[in-house]
């Protein structure tokens, strides 16, 4: 008989379903209308009641399945009263017949970390710019982003009423990524995406001493690597605090299963075991391809602003 399939595939299987739980509830909590903003840190950090039940929703979902896993969450919320209509029990058939890369096959419930952002992008999603939003759920072993699933719950929405509304992107490091047409940036231009709305002196300044010949500025940092791994964007560079573990797990594992690269502002690399500090204090620089070329351009008096 068939061996059951190893740990990390039936977690990837699940958070796919989870996320796509979820996306039904971001979708859902915009068109009932109240959105239930309360301002955390300040008028830039905001949660919503789609923030609030979509974490519920996930956390209590893979503990559920997985109790020995740690599952960290964005949000600051009570794990108790989770109700039942929340919870997604189903898992992606599709993922679960996939062989796991042999280096994973042995892990253990106590050795992986998930780190989710229920809803990456929330002030885009409070001014309605939907598709700048997504759901990540990064899984991490031994330190490392090893995969991950972005839900993109408002992909196509302007795409007319036939087109089928949001997506699942996955991948597992030495198996690839998975849900999108990986495409490359135009040969020769360099397009920087960042933030539009956590921007300083700083930021700015760093995009500048790049000499792009574009930038795009669009939020969530789930949404940023889509436009590297979609070609729309050559580098992502974000010279500031604010970006969290949760915002980079599940982007990291996909953009390092299909050979990008993401680092802090100094060239290091991230860690997502349990006892991290979970703000990137040091920044991002993410690339699909010619990270060296970027990595090379950060100004010095930029890096030392920004202590990792
Ligand atoms: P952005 O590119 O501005 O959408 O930021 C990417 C992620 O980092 C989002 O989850 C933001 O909420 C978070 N983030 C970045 N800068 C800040 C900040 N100054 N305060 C709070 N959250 C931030
Ligand atoms: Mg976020
Ligand atoms: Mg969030």
């Amino acid at each position: 008989s068939m061996a059951s399939p190893a740990l990390l595939m039936r977690v990837v299987a699940s958070a796919y379903s989870v996320a796509e739980k979820a996306a039904t509830i971001v979708r859902n909590v915009m068109s009932a209308g109240d959105l239930g903003i309360v301002e955390k840190a300040g008028p830039n950090d905001l949660q919503t009641k789609a923030d609030r039940l979509v974490q519920m929703s996930i956390c209590a979902s893979l503990a559920r399945k997985f109790p020995k896993v740690t599952i960290i969450g964005e949000e600051e919320l009570p794990t108790d009263d989770v109700t039942e209509d929340l919870i997604e029990g189903g898992h992606c058939e599709e993922i679960l017949k996939k062989p796991c890369p042999a280096q994973y096959t042995g892990i253990k419930e106590e050795e992986l970390v998930i780190w989710v952002d229920p809803l990456d992008g929330t002030k885009e999603y409070t001014e309605g710019l939907l598709d700048h939003v997504t759901v990540l759920i990064g899984i991490a072993y031994g330190g490392k982003a090893i995969a991950g699933v972005i839900n993109q719950p408002y992909y196509n929405y302007e795409a007319g009423p036939n087109a089928v509304l949001g997506r699942t992107i996955w991948g597992v490091l030495g198996m690839g990524a998975f849900g999108f047409q990986l495409t490359e940036a135009p040969a020769g231009k360099h397009i920087v995406v960042t933030t539009r709305s956590h921007s300083s002196a700083l930021v700015n300044d760093c995009i500048t001493a790049l000499n792009p010949d574009h930038v795009i500025r669009v939020g969530g940092a789930g949404n940023k690597i889509i436009q590297l791994i979609e070609g729309k964007a050559s580098a992502y560079v974000f010279a500031s605090p604010g970006c969290k573990k949760w915002d980079t797990c599940a982007p990291e594992a996909i953009l390092h299963a299909v050979g990008g690269k993401i680092t802090d502002i100094h060239g290091n690399s991230f860690q997502y075991n349990k006892e991290v500090k979970h703000m990137n204090s040091a920044g991002v620089l993410a690339t699909l391809r010619n990270y060296d070329y970027y990595a090379s351009r950060i100004p010095n008096t930029v890096k030392e602003s920004l202590v990792p």
